[in-house]
C-alpha cells in the first residue's frame, strides 16, 4: 500500500535545518538577534507594518485583546466554528464571549449575525478566517467603524492570504496569525501580531513578556502583569527559513486545491469548499460528508480512510458545546449552521509537498467509502 498520507506536513528545508544548527551552537537561544530580523523579515511581508514576534498565535490573540483594554464586563463577537482558543482567550483576558452563526457557504462568521448580536457592552469583534478563507474585510471595517468596536482578527490560518488583492495583515486594525506546526508557516509552535500604529508597541512588548521595561544603566520596571509570550531564536530561525518560501508553499497549496475540484466526484453529494482561487492561502481543504445519505458516521468514515493509509482530521467540533461553554449556558440549536459544519468537516491532505497523484488517491478512497456506505 502507499505510505502514509497526513493531512498536514511541514516543510523544513536543509538550509533551515543548518541555520538552526548555527543558532544552537551560537550560545544564544532565546529571543535575540534571530526573533529581530524575523521581526523585520515580517513587517517588510507585511507592508511596513510593526510585527511582534510572539510564541504562539493564541499568546497573539491574547495580546491583542489586552491592547484594547479589552476585560471582564466586556463582551466580544465571535465564531463558533474555530479552534478552541478563539473563545479562550476572550476568557482569558476576564471578557465575555458572544457567538455569532458562520455562513453555510464561506463556513465564516455570518456578519449579519454579528450586527444581530451587538450589546451596549460589545467591545471588539474576533472574526476568523477559517481555512486561509478570509472574511469580507471590507463589511467587516464598515461594521466596526459604524459601532466603534476594535477588530482582532483571527488570521492563524491566514499567512499570505489576501482580501481583493491587499495581503491580510497589511491593513486593518490587530491580526493575530499563528506559526503552529500545520500552519503554512511554521515555526513548530509560534505566532505574530500585526499592530497598524507603532505606538501600540511599547505596551504590547510589556504584555509580551513580564511587563518589563529595561533601562540604559542595566535597571528596570513593570507597570503591567504581561505575560510569558516571548519566541525563541531558535524558532525565529526556522521561521526565515520559511518565510522565504511562503508564497512558493501557498501557490503549491492553491494546485493542489485546483486538482481537488479537477479530481472530486461531485456527485457523491458532498460539499466542497469554495472555490476562491483570489484570496485564500488554501490552509486547509475541507469538505462536509452527507451524512444522511450515509450508513456510517464521521468517525467510521475517518477510520476507512486510515485504513487506506490517508489521514483526515476534524476542523472543528463547535466551540459552544465544549463541556466549558455549556455550563456557561449555550446549548445545542444555538448555532445551526456551525452545528452542521462542525458536524460533517472532515479535513482531507494538503501540504505542500503533495502531489496531483496523491490528491487522485484521496479523491478514489473517497469515491470508495462514499459508494460502498450509501444508503
Ligand atoms: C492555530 C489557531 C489558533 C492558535 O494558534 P496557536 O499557535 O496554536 O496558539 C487560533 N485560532 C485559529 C483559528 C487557529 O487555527
Amino acid at each position: 500500500m502507499a505510505d502514509f498520507l497526513p493531512f498536514p506536513r511541514p516543510a523544513i528545508d536543509e538550509e533551515t535545518i543548518a541555520g538552526v544548527a548555527e543558532v544552537l551552537r551560537s550560545g544564544w537561544i532565546t529571543s535575540g538577534p534571530q526573533v529581530k530580523a524575523f521581526e523585520a523579515a515580517l513587517s517588510a511581508y507585511f507592508g511596513g507594518r510593526p510585527v511582534l514576534a510572539l510564541n504562539s498565535g493564541t499568546a497573539a490573540l491574547e495580546v491583542a485583546l489586552r491592547l484594547c483594554g479589552v476585560g471582564p464586563g466586556d463582551e466580544v463577537i465571535t465564531a463558533p466554528l474555530s479552534w478552541a482558543a478563539t473563545a479562550n482567550v476572550i476568557l482569558a483576558v476576564g471578557a465575555t464571549p458572544v457567538f455569532a452563526d458562520i455562513h453555510p457557504a464561506t463556513r465564516n462568521i455570518d456578519l449579519e449575525c454579528v450586527e444581530a448580536a451587538l450589546t451596549s457592552r460589545t467591545r471588539a469583534i474576533l472574526p476568523v478566517d477559517l481555512a486561509g478563507l478570509p472574511v469580507d474585510r471590507e463589511r467587516l471595517y464598515a461594521l466596526a467603524e459604524k459601532h466603534r468596536l476594535r477588530v482582532v482578527e483571527d488570521a492563524a490560518q491566514s499567512m499570505g492570504a489576501s482580501w481583493r488583492g491587499r495581503r491580510i495583515g497589511a491593513f486593518g486594525d490587530l491580526t493575530a496569525i499563528s506559526f503552529h506546526a500545520n500552519k503554512n508557516l511554521t515555526t513548530g509552535e509560534g505566532g505574530c501580531l500585526i499592530l497598524s500604529d507603532a505606538a501600540q508597541r511599547p505596551l504590547a512588548e510589556k504584555l509580551r513578556l513580564q511587563g518589563v521595561v529595561r533601562f540604559p544603566d542595566g535597571t528596570m520596571d513593570v507597570d503591567v502583569a504581561g505575560g510569558k509570550f516571548n519566541l525563541t531564536d531558535i524558532a525565529a530561525r526556522i521561521g526565515l527559513g520559511q518565510l522565504k518560501q511562503i508564497d512558493h508553499f501557498n501557490a503549491r497549496r492553491r494546485e493542489l486545491a485546483q486538482d481537488y475540484f479537477d479530481c472530486f466526484d461531485r456527485s457523491l453529494g458532498c460539499e466542497l469548499p469554495p472555490e476562491n482561487f483570489d484570496d485564500s492561502n488554501w490552509h486547509m481543504f475541507q469538505i462536509l460528508l452527507p451524512l444522511a445519505r450515509l450508513r456510517i458516521g464521521r468517525g467510521e468514515f475517518i477510520d476507512r480512510m486510515r485504513q487506506r493509509n490517508i489521514g483526515v482530521g476534524v476542523h472543528y467540533p463547535p466551540i459552544h458545546l465544549f463541556t466549558l461553554y455549556r455550563d456557561m449556558g449555550w446549548r445545542e440549536g444555538d448555532f445551526p449552521h456551525a452545528e452542521r459544519v462542525g458536524r460533517a468537516i472532515a479535513t482531507l491532505p494538503l501540504f505542500p509537498a503533495m502531489t496531483r497523484k496523491d490528491v487522485e488517491r484521496v479523491c478514489a478512497a473517497i469515491t470508495e467509502i462514499i459508494n460502498e456506505t450509501t444508503r
